[in-house]
């Protein structure tokens, strides 16, 4: 079997082969309650990216296919065992409390949607505090806050989300409300999050450091001029 996959821990995109996964099966009945066989497939794929090579596992349970051992009529459950949850890996210039937020928005967002989204609204509010020092306020004051300050297309995307029904009506109250959402709209919320998080902090931090060689460059340049006009 060949599929696109991308990896959850260096977002590599490639092509798995047979080399890079593995799948089992146990089958058993014991006179279980479907009085059907029932099957769990358990996958294991490593990533090719020769840095990372990472392995991710994933188990499902479903009624056994007769015919085809790695097949089920159809799925009761799915699990991902490893990694834990689809969190993006955070470089460490982003503030402690922003990644602490967000991983686990990410981690509990299957198990518990409005938990996963309370947490994802108080990280959007710990960004806009951090990043644009806006002056504390309800979260929906504090998005308002800084409309003609971001681009067009993130403001859009704030907007969208914030007209999301029940997200959106609960950016009119404390962000600690407990919401009740679905995995669905806790994606959204998830989603913004990462959209911002790149914009703002890896944008900036990658200007500075592009910014930064440059000054190097020119620096040396100078240096180089110098040294010359001090030997002739
Ligand atoms: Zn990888």
């Amino acid at each position: 079997m060949v599929f696109s996959w991308q990896c959850p821990y260096c977002n590599h995109n490639a092509t798995i082969t047979n080399e890079q996964h593995s799948t089992v099966h146990h089958t058993f009945h014991l006179n279980n309650k479907h009085d059907e066989s029932l099957r769990l497939l358990t996958n294991a794929i490593v990533c090719p990216n020769p840095i990372c090579r990472e392995y991710s596992i994933t188990a499902e349970l479903g009624i056994a296919n007769r015919s085809a051992l790695y097949k089920l009529e159809y799925s009761l459950a799915s699990w991902t065992l490893r990694p834990l949850s689809k969190a993006k890996p955070l470089p460490d210039y982003i503030p402690k409390a922003v990644i602490a937020d967000y991983e686990e928005a990410c981690l509990i967002k299957d198990l518990s949607p409005k938990s996963s989204a309370t947490l994802a609204r108080r990280c959007l509010q710990g960004i806009l505090r951090d990043f644009w020092n806006v002056k504390p306020a309800r979260l929906v004051d504090e998005i308002k806050s800084i409309q003609d300050k971001v681009d067009p297309i993130t403001w859009q995307s704030i907007d969208a989300i914030r007209n999301v029904g029940n997200i959106g009506a609960h950016m009119e109250k404390d962000i600690n409300v407990i919401v009740d959402v679905d995995p669905d709209e806790a994606q959204l919320l998830i989603g913004l999050l990462e959209h911002l998080i790149k914009e703002w902090y890896i944008n900036r931090h990658e200007r500075k450091q592009q910014m930064e060689a440059l000054i190097g460059v020119a620096k040396q340049k100078q240096e180089a001029r110098h040294n010359t006009k001090v030997e002739e």
